[in-house]
């Protein structure tokens, strides 16, 4: 279809509230800042409105449509949570701009035309088709994988209803060796400073070093996307060049870093630590650095670099502490690995935090138990208890099949035969499965020996009993703010607005 736009017209980005998150505002969204940021620096004027941490984000955005009777194009990011917000978002902007048109990106969109190709792939119409097709009779368009090219596609004319860029023989899927010829995310768009993390009291902030883990782990998204899996890495150097440009803009001396893993390439995590001790040296400036770990592959030299480097917590997917689960969940790992791992971590110098979850193939009260003692054996400084949710994208999702005689239940197969059940989740409107505080979750996935309910109370009897046992104390949430239409003056404020327009007009 024509939107006979031209390429200076304006375009608004918008980022749904996540109210499934304990805290909203504590690590920004980057993979649209990059969207904006090629956008900016093509010339396209760009408004982004930030959601995050609003309770009545519609009467942002109608305050937004409101102020901007010219806009006619909207990007909608969204992971598989956010999609009920984002699609209230959507519903407003129909009815209030019917002309206009909406493009869903990000990791939903993603996981969702994934899991829909492997679908078309076998022959069959599955979940992955279901949720594809709920997609695109909502969005005028949806864009899978980078945006950074594909969002010219998207702004063009006759814009197609797919554009899939999560395809390696695509020339919209970015190559390896190529994200260095992209600007930085556009941080300026949003408000930086009401996202608020320290790192050992550093303020800190969140970037991404390398794209892609190649592991194929049951529970995690993107196994059967190529823009998740296809490992594509900067130079250290360019990765210490945009924390100097942090540091110099904002004055972060912390970092956390968002790659999936920060070990999965040989060297690649030793010689980032070689550029970050360089760029200290160079500034004179102590920081501190937080990323995630692949247990089997950690090494002493891995854990000795890190420290010197300024990492001093280190986060691992530990997930179980049954060998049998880890087999489940294709984790490659055991229980031993991961108590080598935390003490490695532990001789270096640093903490470690374990990432639980419950809710694998097989899961039994005995295999948490399992867990549980793991925990209260290995004494990690940190631990984080999470139900298994199965999105669009991850093998759970992707290869379970519809169990015959019962409406809307599936069921995912390991090789061994371990079983895990899950209910249709429509994804447009339920975002309950994740909630981050006890008593606030939903399970909708169970075992031959575990109901959702009973998985719902494990996990936080789990959390509960681990967390005392290790000091910590009981996780909070952040209240959503409400939107007060005083606040601006009549003007959304910076906290949830900002536009290239401003900048453009004064260059010009
Ligand atoms: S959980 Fe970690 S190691 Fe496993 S596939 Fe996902 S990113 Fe890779």
């Amino acid at each position: 279809m024509s939107t006979g736009r031209s390429a200076s017209s304006p375009v608004s980005l918008v980022i749904p509230p996540s109210p499934f998150l304990a805290d909203e505002r504590v690590f920004p969204f980057i993979g649209v800042l990059k969207v904006a940021s090629v956008l900016e620096a093509a010339g396209v004027p760009v408004d982004i409105l930030d959601c995050s941490g609003y309770a009545n984000y519609q009467d942002l955005l109608l305050e937004y449509l409101d102020q901007h009777r010219d806009m006619d194009w909207f990007g909608i990011t969204a992971t598989t949570p956010q999609l009920p917000n984002a699609v209230e978002l959507l519903h407003t902007i129909r009815e209030q701009r019917p002309q206009a048109r909406v493009t869903v990106g990000g990791p939903h969109a993603t996981l969702t035309t994934a899991a829909w190709k492997m679908d078309q792939e076998k022959g069959l119409r599955g979940r992955g088709s279901i949720a594809y097709d709920q997609l695109t009779s909502l969005f005028d368009c949806v864009v899978a994988g980078d945006g950074e090219e594909a969002v010219f596609r998207a702004l063009g004319v006759n814009q197609p209803q797919l554009i899939d860029a999560d395809d390696l023989h695509s020339d919209l899927f970015l190559k390896r060796g190529s994200l260095e010829d992209f600007p930085y995310p556009a941080r300026q768009l949003i408000d930086l400073a009401s996202y608020h993390y320290t790192i050992d009291g550093h303020p800190a902030t969140s970037l991404i070093g390398q794209l892609g883990c190649p592991f194929k782990c049951g529970f995690c998204g993107g196994r059967d996307a190529a823009s998740f899996r296809f490992i594509r890495t900067r130079r250290p150097e360019h990765i210490a060049q945009e924390i100097r440009h942090l540091h110099s803009v904002y004055g972060y001396t912390g970092y956390m870093f968002y790659d999936d893993e920060l070990n999965v390439t040989p060297r690649g995590l030793e010689d980032l630590c070689g550029a970050l001790i360089a760029l200290q040296d160079e500034l004179g400036t102590e920081m501190r650095f937080r990323g995630f770990v692949k247990a089997e592959l950690f090494t002493e030299r891995q854990a000795a670099a890190m420290y010197k480097a300024g990492f001093r917590v280190l986060l691992s997917g530990v997930e179980s502490g049954s060998d049998r689960i880890l087999a489940a969940m294709e984790k490659r790992t055991t229980a031993e690995i991961n108590s080598r791992c935390l003490r490695l971590a532990r001789d270096a110098g640093m903490e470690f935090k374990a990432l639980m979850s419950i809710g694998h193939p097989g899961e039994s009260r005995r295999t948490v138990v399992e867990s549980v003692e793991w925990v209260l054996r290995e004494q990690p400084n940190e631990v984080d208890w999470t139900v298994i949710t199965q999105y669009p994208g991850s093998p759970y999702f992707d290869h379970s099949v519809r169990v015959s005689g019962q409406r809307g239940t599936w069921v995912y197969e390991t090789m061994a035969g371990e079983l895990l059940y899950s209910r249709e989740v429509d994804y447009t409107r339920e975002a309950e499965f994740y909630k981050g505080v006890s008593g606030s979750y939903v399970s909708y996935v169970w075992t031959p020996d575990l109901s959702a309910d009973t998985l719902v109370w494990e996990r936080d009897e789990a959390e509960r009993v681990t967390r005392a046992a290790l000091g910590m104390p009981p996780i909070q949430s952040i209240a959503a703010e409400q939107f007060e239409h005083s606040m601006g003056q009549g003007l959304l404020p910076a906290r949830v607005l900002r536009s290239t327009r401003e900048t453009m007009a004064v260059s010009h």
